[in-house]
């Protein structure tokens, strides 16, 4: 019997085609506002019984089902908890459902193109219309008032009369229509609901009701599909690092046990619970790509929130679920507001304490796990300067050696020797490891942003050079009785043999008394480079800037004897002279990069030669 009929909205009409359009490319989420509608309602009513409003044993079994009928074209969500009386239905449904999509076409009239509504806006049981031909709801309030049944094709007009449900709750049924029906899939379903679910506070059961049930599995007890009870509400000090790892499987499906976390627990001044984990990187090539879940009390919202995330954090793999977040507004609003701020400052915080932390009482496995979570580290830096500020003097620098160094324990702020490719720079690396001097490995895809940051920083006091950018006091050969002049004269004397042979007429030549064996080296200013390498960053895609050719400087050492018998070579043997001249060139080339193919045949043919002469 038809008791009442009516219609629901006078906007309805408007709403409509706004909402469907926007909903398209996320209409998973009419399942999510449907179950946590359910999840409302088992709590409303958990909270009534808990001031003794209403009479529930206590070891009430609460639960929400969710099934499918692919035959049928349905999908039917039920719940026990608290119901709706006639008049709740009026209210509620008739009324107020509809007002929250009347705020929606409200805030976003005009500009539902461009207000790129976060995807968390609650419709709510709006929703289900989206994906439906008709909507029915069969509700019996705790009150024990009579069950009601309504029913709506339009989501414009509704029809109310007498449900035979005899028992508590509420069941939710879409006839799902034809351009959704991949929600009767089974599969897609179920998978949908795992993402927004799995850690919902009241168990959640689904059934496929086309799916035979074997035999042997009649009697079993059906198992709910989500955990009500995450690890992230855990008290810390109750969690252990086999649970922590354990569910980091579980959310993340990455079986490389991450290298720590960090357990959130925050309760003043906002909810925020959650755990980072800081994953170990496969292999430095290795995407550094994180997840962080966000919830919204146990329910699924969005990964890598930009709006309440600071940037590099989704570098990391974690879930964090808070209670407070002012979900329903649109992105714009969620940047402007300072409470989301609040949230991205104390996270960074929490962070950089845990990183310093670690470096003051486990300092071993800090160094160990610094490849790891350098790039993590780094970026951190580079996006936020007060996470920079207080992870500054916790920042390791890796040596050739193996060392891990912070900054206070580097030699001299002012000159860094940093290495981008330890071995093409393995000969000036050795020269200025034998000198004493340290050389850091600056290699990752970050590191040249980083070391410009730490420059800039602290006023300019700190400066990387590149190991083949300049000769360290260390590499000089103080023994050496070579004069000023002395120096001069042999750069002077060879300078326009060099410049011949290499191609190059603005070659630098100079001559040092050094430690090395090498009889010369090629130099390339950092400032120089630099300025290169930008050029071939911003410059042309494609186009080959020749590198440094203008810049380099080839300091001879003055103490190998082979530069020493130069000057006396030119003159009484010119063809010796020259073939000395090429195999010193190329050699201090081979150290600084690689060859072409072309100078590597001809450094080969005379090395060769000369190896003939030396056994005659
Ligand atoms: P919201 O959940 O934000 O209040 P909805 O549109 O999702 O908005 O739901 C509107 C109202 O309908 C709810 O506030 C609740 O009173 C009622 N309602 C919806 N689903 C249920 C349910 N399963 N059991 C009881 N009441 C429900
Ligand atoms: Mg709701």
């Amino acid at each position: 019997m038809d008791y009442q009929s009516g219609n629901v909205s006078i906007n309805a009409e408007n709403i409509f085609p706004i909402i469907k359009k926007w909903l398209y490319s996320e209409k998973d989420i009419f399942i999510r506002e449907v179950v946590s509608n359910a999840n409302d309602a088992i709590t409303k009513l958990k909270k009534l019984a808990a001031i003794g409003e209403a009479e529930i044993p206590s070891d009430e079994a609460w639960k929400i089902e969710v099934s499918v009928d692919k035959e049928a074209g349905t999908i039917t969500v039920f719940d026990n908890g608290i119901g709706m009386t006639k008049e709740e239905v009026e209210k509620y449904i008739n009324q107020v459902a509809f007002s929250g999509a009347k705020d929606f076409l409200e805030k976003y009239q005009g500009k539902a193109d461009d207000a790129q509504i976060i995807g968390h806006f609650g419709l709510g049981f709006y929703s289900t219309f989206m994906v439906s031909d008709k909507v029915e709801i069969d509700t019996k309030s705790f009150t024990g008032a009579p069950a009601v049944h309504w029913e709506s094709e339009t989501g414009m007009e509704f029809s109310m009369s007498d449900s035979d449900l005899d028992e508590r709750g509420t069941y939710i049924t879409m006839h799902v229509s034809e351009d959704s029906k991949e929600y009767l899939e089974a599969y897609t379903l179920r998978t949908t609901l795992e993402k927004y679910f799995s850690f919902l506070p009241v168990q959640l059961f689904f059934v496929d009701v086309n799916e035979e049930v074997k035999e042997e599995d009649k009697d079993k007890e059906p198992k709910p599909l989500n955990n009500p009870n995450p690890l992230w509400l855990k008290a810390p000090k109750d969690c252990t690092e086999e649970e922590y790892k354990e569910f980091y499987r579980n959310v993340f499906h990455d079986y490389t046990d991450p290298l720590f976390w960090i357990h959130l627990n925050i309760d003043y001044p906002f909810n925020l619970k959650g755990i980072l984990y800081f994953p170990k990187l496969n292999n430095q090539y290795d995407s550094l790509e994180g997840t962080i879940k966000v919830y919204y009390n146990q329910v699924f919202v969005a990964d890598n929130i930009k709006e309440i995330l600071p940037e590099f954090l989704m570098l990391l793999k974690g879930v964090i679920d808070c209670p407070d977040l002012p979900l329903n507004v649109s992105r714009s609003f969620l940047q402007n507001d300072g409470y989301v701020k609040k949230i991205s400052t104390h996270i960074t915080k929490k962070v950089a304490d845990k990183l310093t932390g670690l470096y003051n009482t486990e300092k071993e496995n800090y160094c160990k796990y610094w490849d790891d979570i350098n790039p993590f580290v780094k970026y951190g830096c580079l996006k936020d300067e007060k996470f920079y500020d207080k992870v500054k003097d916790v920042l390791l620098f890796k040596t050739t050696k193996d060392e891990y160094l912070t900054l206070s324990e580097l030699p001299d702020l002012n000159c860094i020797y940093y290495t981008d490719d330890a071995v093409q720079q393995a000969q000036y690396i050795q020269m200025l490891t034998e000198s004493d001097a340290k050389v850091v490995i600056m290699g990752g895809p970050i590191d040249n942003h980083f070391m410009s940051l730490m420059e800039y920083k602290d006023g300019g006091k700190m400066k990387f050079v590149r190991v083949d950018s300049d000769i360290a006091e260390g590499m000089k050969d103080q023994s050496s009785a070579a004069t000023k002049e002395d120096l001069e004269a042999l750069a002077g004397l060879v300078t326009e043999d060099f410049r011949k042979m290499a191609g190059n007429d603005k070659l630098a030549v100079k001559a040092e008394a050094m430690k090395s064996g090498m009889p010369a080296i090629i130099l390339l200013s950092e400032q120089a480079r630099r300025m290169q390498e930008m050029m071939k960053m911003y410059g042309g895609m494609g186009m080959n800037f020749p590198m440094g050719e203008d810049d380099m400087t080839l300091v001879l050492n003055q103490s190998n004897p082979t530069v020493q018998r130069l000057s006396a070579l030119k003159e009484s043997a010119p063809e010796v002279y020259d073939m000395a001249v090429a195999q010193i060139y190329d050699l201090a080339l081979l150290a600084h990069q690689p060859m072409d193919a072309e100078g590597m045949s001809r450094f080969i043919s005379r090395s060769v030669e000369i190896l003939e002469k030396a056994s005659k």
